[in-house]
């Protein structure tokens, strides 16, 4: 509910601890304005944080990885795709990277995705709405994506998972 041993203070950002980024510190004190109004109280949702590291290529995170996965009680399944196979990435002479999609084993569910890539930053956004909407990999990798994009590589990765892999390079 982000408010503090103090019944009259709530807090949020980089002062309570966890991830610190900018836009989990916004989300939280959108959060704790609402908690403390009493307007649409909730607890604060940290499943879908996308986390971006500007490196070249970017890498970007959301959700679960394997290993959180698998301690969170998960039979984890991965699917993954290759920039290199991809032809707006090869297009654009960024060859290098990959997209690594965690699922749960038996239910399909999206859990979270590493994207190492150009782009990386700006695609990472589609799994966190995947996983804010429960979607499963067979659900994702039946939505058609626009070619060339390197977003079909969440597609290809979410079809990776389920056995299909037209485009793996
Ligand atoms: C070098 C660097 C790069 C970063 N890059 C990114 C990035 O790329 N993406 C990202 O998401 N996050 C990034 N972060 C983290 C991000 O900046 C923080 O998570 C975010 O600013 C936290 O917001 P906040 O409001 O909790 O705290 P702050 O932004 O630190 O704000 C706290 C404010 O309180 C003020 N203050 C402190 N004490 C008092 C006091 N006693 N009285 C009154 N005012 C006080 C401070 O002056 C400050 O203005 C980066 C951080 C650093 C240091």
């Amino acid at each position: 509910m982000l408010r503090t041993a103090n019944p009259r203070i709530w807090a949020a950002g980089d002062c309570i601890g966890g991830l610190q980024l900018a836009h989990l510190g916004s989300a939280e004190g959108a959060r704790a304005v609402e908690n403390a109004l009493g307007v649409g109280v909730r607890p604060m949702d940290r499943t879908v944080v996308p986390s971006c590291i500007y490196t070249h290529p970017e890498i970007a995170m959301v959700g679960l990885g394997q290993e959180a996965a698998k301690a969170a009680g998960h039979e984890v399944k991965v699917g993954q795709a290759r920039f290199l196979g991809n032809g707006k990435a090869v297009g654009e002479n960024e060859p290098d990277g990959l997209v690594q999609l965690v699922s749960d084993a038996s239910s399909g569910e999206i859990l979270g995705a590493t994207v190492m890539g150009v782009h990386a930053v700006e695609i990472i956004h589609e799994v966190g709405v995947a996983i804010s909407g429960g979607l499963t990999v067979d659900e994702l990798g039946d939505i058609i994506h626009a070619h060339p994009t390197v977003s079909e590589l969440v597609m290809e990765a979410a079809e990776q998972a389920e056995g299909l892999a037209p485009y793996l390079s």
